[in-house]
C-alpha cells in the first residue's frame, strides 16, 4: 500500500478561542479585624444554610438522621448565608458570607424588594477581635463594565466544606454518632 503525504494542517488541533474557564475553587472571603471584604454581588438572592463550626472549621448541618458530625450533644448550628460576588480589580469570584449580626446591620440584603445583583457589599469587622461582629453595608451600582455570570453557590459551597461524597448510614439502623 502507498503511503500518502498528508497536510499538517488538516491534522493540528486550531482553536476558535479560549477553552471556557473552568468553575475551579471558589474562595469564601471573610473580613478581618481592619480588613474588609469588598465584591460586585452577581445574584440578587443569598442562599441560606445552618452550619457547624467545630475544630476551626464549618461545614453544613445533613440532619441528626443523616448522621450529621456537628449535631452532638453540646453543637448548635449556625444560620449563615452566602452571595456569588467578584473583584473588579483582579476579575476573581468568590463568596461572602453574612451572619445574623451582617443582615441585621443592612436588612437590604434579604429584602426581596430591593435589587442586589451588581451592587457593591462592604463586610467589615467592629471591633479588634477575630471573630467582632460583621457589619455589611449594601453600596451603589458598578456601572464600568457588565459583571461576569454568577457561579453555582451550592456547588462552590459543597467544594468548601469537602462534602463531595457523603456516605449515608443504611436504612433502618442508627446513626453512627448516637
Ligand atoms: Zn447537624
Amino acid at each position: 500500500m502507498r503511503e500518502s503525504p498528508v497536510d499538517p494542517r488538516s491534522l493540528v488541533q486550531w482553536a476558535e478561542g479560549p477553552p471556557p474557564q473552568q468553575p475551579g475553587f471558589i474562595e469564601l472571603r471573610r473580613p478581618m479585624p481592619g480588613v474588609p471584604v469588598r465584591g460586585v454581588l452577581l445574584a440578587n438572592d443569598a442562599t441560606q444554610v445552618y452550619t457547624h463550626h467545630l475544630d476551626g472549621s464549618s461545614f453544613a448541618c445533613i440532619g441528626k438522621e443523616n448522621g450529621c458530625p456537628g449535631c452532638g450533644p453540646q453543637s448548635s448550628k449556625r444560620w449563615r448565608a452566602y452571595f456569588p460576588a467578584f473583584c473588579p480589580q483582579s476579575g476573581r469570584l468568590f463568596l461572602v458570607e453574612l451572619t445574623p449580626n451582617a443582615v441585621r446591620s443592612c436588612p437590604a440584603l434579604l429584602d426581596s424588594n430591593t435589587p442586589r445583583k451588581g451592587r457593591w457589599i462592604i463586610l467589615r469587622r467592629r471591633g479588634q477581635k477575630a471573630n467582632s461582629p460583621i457589619m455589611a453595608e449594601l453600596g451603589e451600582g458598578f456601572r464600568h463594565f457588565r459583571p461576569p455570570e454568577a457561579f453555582d453557590v451550592k456547588d462552590a459551597l459543597i467544594r468548601i466544606w469537602r462534602m463531595s461524597v457523603i456516605i449515608l448510614p443504611p436504612p433502618g439502623r442508627p446513626p453512627a454518632s448516637c
